[in-house]
C-alpha cells in the first residue's frame, strides 16, 4: 500500500494530465454531433490499455457506439476480474448554468472537497472512476503486483441506455467470462467511507392517455355530469400510493425482501443529517413510506435475486 501511494505521488502530474485530456473530449453519447468525439475517446482509452501492456486490445463495434476491450490473463487458474466503465457523458445543457466550460477541467476546493476536486463533465461519471482503474492496473503491471487476471470493458452508451452493450455481451460470453465484475459508476456514503454498492434502484415509466368527450364541453351544461380526463388522471396517479405512501400496484412488493434487523442497524450507522439532506435540495420535510427512515426509503429494500444465496 505504501508503494502504491508513493507511485501515485510520483506520477500524479502525468495522471492528471492524462485524465484531463480524456475529460476535454465532449463524448456526449446522446447527440450524433459528437460521434467523432466518441470515437476519439474510445481510441484514446484503447491507447491507454495498449500502453499498459494489455493483450487483445480492440475497439469492438456495436450497432451504436463502440466498446473498448483489453485483457491481461496471467494464469488461467487465477480468478478474473472484469472492470466495467463508460466513457460517454451526459449532455451539458443548459450551458449558462456551468461556472466554466464543462470540457475544460479544473481543480477547485469546496466545502465537501477541502483538498480540491476535479470539475468537468464526466469527471465523476464515469471517466474519473474508469481512469482510476486503468491507473491502478498500470501500477500493478509496471511493478509486477498483478495478483489476478483482469479484463477491461469500457462502453460508450451508458448515458443512453447501453443498447450496444446489451447486444455485445451475449455474443461475447467467453471473451467476457469472469469471476467478479468491478464497477465504479456509483456513489460513496462519504469521502472518507469506502462503500460497496450492492444494488441500484431502477425506474419504470409509462405513458397513459386519458380521453374524454369528443369536444370541449360547456361547464354550465355538462359540469359535474361528465368526467374531466384531468380529474380521472389525477385520481389514477394518487391511487398509486395509499395513505401511508405504500405502493398499491398489485404484486409490486412480491419480490421485495424486507430489511433484516441487522441491515437496519447498519443503515442507522451511516452518517446522515436529515437537516442537511433537506436544505441541500430546498425542502422542508422528507416523504416516503411510513415505518422507514430516509436512507431505508431510498436504498434499503431491494428485489432479492435467485442467485444471491448461491455459494461459490
Ligand atoms: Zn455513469
Amino acid at each position: 500500500m505504501k508503494n502504491f501511494k508513493t507511485y501515485i505521488e510520483k506520477n500524479k502530474k502525468r495522471f492528471l494530465n492524462e485524465l484531463f485530456e480524456l475529460l476535454r473530449i465532449p463524448s456526449i453519447s446522446a447527440s450524433s454531433d459528437h460521434d467523432l468525439d466518441i470515437r476519439l475517446t474510445a481510441d484514446l482509452i484503447k491507447k491507454h490499455l495498449v500502453n499498459l501492456g494489455l493483450d487483445n486490445c480492440e475497439i469492438c463495434e456495436t450497432q451504436g457506439h463502440p466498446i473498448v476491450y483489453g485483457e491481461k490473463i496471467i494464469n488461467k487458474n487465477l480468478p478474473t476480474i472484469l472492470v466495467y466503465g463508460h466513457y460517454d457523458v451526459q449532455p451539458v445543457d443548459p450551458l449558462e448554468l456551468w461556472d466554466q466550460d464543462p470540457f475544460q477541467p479544473y481543480i477547485k476546493k469546496t466545502k465537501i472537497h477541502p483538498e480540491g476536486a476535479i470539475f468537468a463533465r464526466g469527471a465523476c461519471d464515469d471517466k474519473g472512476q474508469m481512469y482510476m482503474h486503468v491507473k491502478a492496473m498500470e501500477y500493478m503491471t509496471s511493478t509486477g503486483n498483478l495478483p489476478c487476471n483482469v479484463k477491461f470493458m469500457i462502453e460508450g452508451e451508458e448515458e443512453v441506455g447501453s443498447e450496444g452493450l446489451a447486444w455485445f455481451v451475449p455474443r461475447n460470453i467467453e471473451k467476457l467470462a469472469n469471476d467478479v465484475i468491478l464497477i465504479s459508476d456509483t456513489g460513496m456514503i462519504a469521502n472518507n467511507i469506502p462503500s460497496i454498492t450492492t444494488g441500484l434502484r431502477g425506474l419504470s415509466y409509462v405513458e397513459v392517455e386519458v380521453t374524454g368527450p369528443d369536444r370541449d364541453l360547456h361547464s354550465g351544461l355538462y359540469g359535474g355530469a361528465v368526467a374531466n380526463p384531468i380529474n380521472i388522471l389525477s385520481k389514477m396517479i394518487s391511487s398509486l400510493q395509499d395513505e401511508n405512501n405504500k405502493i398499491t400496484i398489485p404484486g409490486f412488493y412480491d419480490k421485495v425482501s424486507e430489511m433484516t434487523k441487522e441491515e437496519r442497524i447498519e443503515v442507522s450507522k451511516i452518517p446522515f443529517s436529515k437537516d442537511n439532506y433537506q436544505s441541500e435540495i430546498g425542502i422542508e420535510s422528507t416523504y416516503g413510506e411510513k415505518g422507514y427512515v430516509t436512507n431505508e426509503r431510498n436504498s434499503g429494500r431491494r428485489v432479492r435475486r435467485s442467485y444471491e444465496n448461491r455459494r461459490y
